[in-house]
């Protein structure tokens, strides 16, 4: 596929939901296309199935006290990059998803609900890709947006204005079949700020805007950018 200096394919679309495993996920893997969606004023939507609550190496926290704190951090974010609604599933732990068939059904009654044109999601065959809730919630996501396609699928949910939903395009982060790319040189700091924002996730040893250039400079490299994210790019 040819280098697009647009950040999506046609047909595109003004509605746009980025599911995740964890708070960070998509300021670290999308920041900068989600920068640019915004700034071409499409409606940017986060839907979190955990709060992190397992992300810390400090002895004394606790999943119970940690839960709050990386929610209010994704909230911080999500605004630094003109995200208009976070929302968190409930009864999910951090390192614990699974493409359940009651995951895939709460994945489907929100695509559903919302009714995105793209979605923004992990590949879950990246290949080795240690983190089982990465692989897990692009699965469960893929297989939610065939679900919510079919109108025999969870009929239950099929009332007070809830339809059957296509789902126009998928956008795989965290990818190594990319074959589309997004140029993010001109959002780079606003994305590295983004991700800053998750206070408890930043290592003063590996700040992430180290690395964060650096995956940014490898990605856009294959094609010409300075800076880019690269996606694996799925038309329904
Ligand atoms: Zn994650």
């Amino acid at each position: 596929m040819a280098v697009s200096s647009s950040v999506l394919l046609p047909p595109g679309g003004q509605r746009i939901l980025v599911l995740i495993a964890h708070p960070d996920d998509a300021e670290s893997f999308c920041g900068g296309t989600i920068a640019r969606l915004a700034t071409e004023g499409r409606a940017v939507h986060y839907l979190v199935i955990t709060r992190g609550d397992k992300g810390s190496d400090d002895l004394t926290m606790t999943p119970e006290r940690l839960s709050p704190i990386r929610e209010e951090e994704q909230r911080q974010a999500a605004k630094v990059l003109g995200v208009q609604t976070v929302t968190f599933l409930e009864g999910y732990s951090d390192g614990a998803i699974e493409p359940t068939l009651t995951l895939r059904q709460e994945l489907t009654l929100k695509i559903r609900e919302w009714r995105p044109d793209i979605i923004f999601t992990f590949d879950p065959w990246k290949r080795y890709e240690i983190h089982p809730d990465h692989r897990a919630t692009g699965l469960c996501t893929f297989d939610a947006v065939a679900a919510a396609r079919g109108w025999m699928n969870y009929p239950e949910q099929l009332r007070d204005g809830v339809t059957a939903h296509k789902v126009k395009q998928i956008y795989f982060f965290n990818t190594d079949e990319p074959n589309h790319w997004v140029d993010i040189s001109d959002v780079i700091d606003k994305k590295i700020e983004a991700r800053c924002s998750h206070v408890s996730q930043i290592n003063p040893a590996n700040h992430p805007s180290g690395y964060l250039r650096r995956w940014a400079a490898e990605a856009g490299a294959v094609k010409g950018y300075a800076l880019s994210e690269a996606f694996h790019y799925y038309g329904l």
